[in-house]
C-alpha cells in the first residue's frame, strides 16, 4: 500500500466550449473518479479535484473517449487558449473563434508520450521526438494566450504573456494587435516579482497570426530565464530588453519588419450574465457559478438544464457558464429548472456577490498560504453589507477578487479591490485597478486579518462616497487620488 495521493486534474478547454454531452461526461466523472464538484478556472478550464492516484488512468481516458484532454493544461507550454465567449452569431465572432480553436492546436504539445502514458500507447516515452515548436526544454515557463473582442475586455487581455485583439473595420476583420509581456505572478519576498500588464507590439494582418504568434514563443523559448524560475515568464524578457528590441528580435525570427501597434479602446470587460440575443434567434443565458465552484444542487440543475435542453456551454474567465443556442420557447423551461433546484438568478444576486472571483487556495491548491474561494462568500458579503450601510449600492460596484497567494490566479491586482493572501489569515490589501482591465492596483494596506478586511475598506470607501465624481468607480476614484492620499486621509499606514 503506497500513500493515499490525491490529485487535481486540469481539462483544456480552448475558449471555454463544451457540447452537452462533453459536460454530461465531465459531470458524471466528477462523482465517479472526482468529489462530486467541479471547478470552472479564470482560464475557462475545468478542475477534478480529490482525483486519487488510481483514478487518474481512468478520468483522462475518458476525456479522451470525449475528445478532450488535459495536454497542456498545466506546464512549461502555452496554456489554454482563452476567448470571449459570447456566442453571438455575427460573422466576426464566427472567424475569431476559429482563429482562437486553429491557434490552440497549432501550439499544442506534438509528443505522443501523452498519449502513451495514458492511453496505453505502446511506448513509455519516446525520447527521438522531435517537438518542433518546443524543442526539448519546452519553455521557461507557463505562457497564456487569450483572444479579446474589440471593446469588451472579459478576458483580461493585459495580464496574459500574448494577448491578442481583432482589429475591425467596417465589420471586416482586417488583423490582429498583439499585446505581449503581461503576467501578474509575484512571489512574497522576490523583490524583482511583480505584477505586469502586457504592452501593445503591432497590428498585423489574419495571415500572419500564426507565425508572428510562434514567433513570439519561440523568442521566449530561446531567451527567456532558465536559470531563477520566479523571473522565467516572458514578462521578465520583455522589461530586461524593452519592448523595442523584444520587437525587433521577433521581427528576426519572422524575417519582415513589424507594423506599428493600433490604439485600444475598452467600454466594457462583460460577465455576460443573464439573457441575451444571440442574433440568430436563439438566446443564451449567464448563469452566475459563484467562485467556479459547481456542486450540490447548482451541479444538479446544470445537469438537468443539460440534458432537457441540450444547450452548448461556454465557461467564461469570471469562472461562470453560459448556456447557448437556446430557444425562445425554452427560456422559461430554462428558468424553471433553476428556481426548482433553489438557483438564484442573477438580478436577484447582489452585483458586489457577482463580479467577485476568488481562486481556489486552501485546501486544493498546494501553493496556497491563505484560504480564498472558502471564505470569500463570507467576505464579499460583509463587502455587500458595508456598501449598503454607506448607501453605495448604486452606481458603479466594484469589482473585488481574492487569491490565495501572489501568483494571483483570479487576477487580484487589475481588480478595483485585491486581496492576495500573504501570511496565515492575512491579506494584503490592493485599490485602485481598473473596471475595464487596463490598469493594476496598488497596495494599500498589508498584513490584514480576514475578519477585519471590510471594516479596513470603509474608511476608503467613506472617502470614495464623500468625493467621488458623478459615475466614477471606485477603482477610478482611488487612482486619481492616489492611494497615499487616501491612507493619509485615514490616519493609515501600510502596516497598519
Ligand atoms: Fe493556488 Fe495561489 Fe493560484 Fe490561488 S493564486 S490557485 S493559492 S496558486
Amino acid at each position: 500500500l503506497g500513500p493515499d495521493y490525491s490529485f487535481m486534474i486540469r481539462v483544456a478547454i480552448p475558449g471555454g466550449v463544451l457540447q452537452p454531452e462533453q459536460y454530461l461526461a465531465l459531470d458524471r466523472l466528477a462523482d465517479q473518479l472526482g468529489n462530486a464538484t467541479l471547478r470552472i478556472t479564470t482560464r475557462q478550464a475545468i478542475q477534478f479535484h480529490g482525483v486519487r492516484k488510481g483514478g487518474l488512468k481512468p478520468l483522462i481516458q475518458v476525456l479522451n473517449q470525449h475528445l478532450l484532454t488535459s495536454l497542456s493544461a498545466c506546464g512549461d507550454v502555452v496554456r489554454n487558449v482563452v476567448a470571449c465567449p459570447a456566442p453571438f452569431s455575427d460573422r466576426q465572432r464566427a472567424e475569431i473563434s476559429q482563429y482562437a480553436k486553429a491557434l490552440s492546436d497549432r501550439l499544442k504539445p506534438r509528443s505522443r508520450a501523452y498519449y502513451e502514458i495514458w492511453l496505453d500507447g505502446e511506448k513509455a516515452a519516446s525520447l527521438e521526438e522531435v517537438e518542433p515548436l518546443y524543442g526539448q526544454a519546452y519553455l521557461p515557463r507557463k505562457f497564456k494566450i487569450a483572444f479579446a473582442f474589440p471593446g469588451d475586455n472579459c478576458v483580461d487581455v493585459y495580464t496574459q504573456d500574448i494577448g491578442i485583439v481583432p482589429w475591425l473595420e467596417k465589420d471586416e476583420l482586417k488583423g490582429f494587435t498583439l499585446l505581449v509581456g503581461g503576467g501578474l505572478g509575484q512571489s512574497h519576498g522576490a523583490k524583482d516579482t511583480h505584477p505586469v500588464l502586457a504592452k501593445p507590439l503591432t497590428t498585423i494582418k489574419p495571415e500572419q497570426l500564426f507565425e508572428v504568434v510562434e514567433a513570439i514563443v519561440r523568442v521566449q523559448r530561446d531567451h527567456g530565464r532558465r536559470d531563477e524560475r520566479k523571473l522565467a515568464r516572458m514578462k521578465y524578457l520583455v522589461e530586461a530588453w524593452g519592448l523595442e528590441r523584444f520587437k525587433t528580435e521577433v521581427e528576426h525570427y519572422v524575417g519582415y519588419s513589424l507594423p506599428e501597434a493600433q490604439p485600444l479602446t475598452w467600454q466594457c470587460a462583460d460577465d455576460h450574465l443573464g439573457w441575451h440575443e444571440q442574433g440568430n434567434g436563439q438566446l443564451f443565458f449567464g448563469l452566475f457559478v459563484e467562485n467556479g465552484r459547481v456542486k450540490d444542487h447548482l451541479r444538479v440543475a446544470i445537469r438537468e438544464v443539460v440534458k432537457r435542453l441540450n444547450p452548448e456551454i461556454r465557461l467564461t474567465p469570471q469562472q461562470n457558464i453560459l448556456f447557448t443556442n437556446i430557444q425562445p420557447g425554452d427560456q422559461a423551461t430554462l428558468e424553471a429548472i433553476l428556481r426548482e433546484h433553489g438557483v438564484e438568478l442573477p438580478g436577484r444576486i447582489p452585483l458586489v456577490v457577482q463580479q467577485a472571483m476568488a481562486c481556489p487556495a486552501l485546501p486544493t491548491c498546494g501553493l496556497a498560504i491563505t484560504e480564498s474561494e472558502r471564505v470569500m462568500p463570507q467576505v464579499i458579503r460583509e463587502i455587500d453589507t458595508l456598501l449598503s450601510r454607506l448607501d453605495l449600492q448604486t452606481g458603479p460596484i466594484p469589482h473585488v477578487r481574492m487569491t490565495g497567494c501572489p501568483n494571483g490566479c483570479a487576477r487580484p491586482y487589475t481588480a478595483e479591490i485585491g486581496l492576495v493572501g500573504r501570511s496565515l489569515n492575512s491579506y494584503t490589501i490592493y485599490l485602485g485597478g481598473s473596471p475595464l482591465g487596463d490598469r493594476l492596483g496598488e497596495v494599500y494596506l498589508d498584513n490584514v486579518k480576514r475578519e477585519d478586511i471590510a471594516a479596513r475598506l470603509e474608511p476608503a470607501l467613506m472617502a470614495y462616497r464623500q468625493q467621488r465624481r458623478e459615475n466614477e468607480s471606485f477603482g477610478e476614484f482611488c487612482h486619481r487620488v492616489g492611494i497615499e492620499f487616501i491612507r493619509e486621509q485615514i490616519g493609515a499606514s501600510v502596516e497598519d
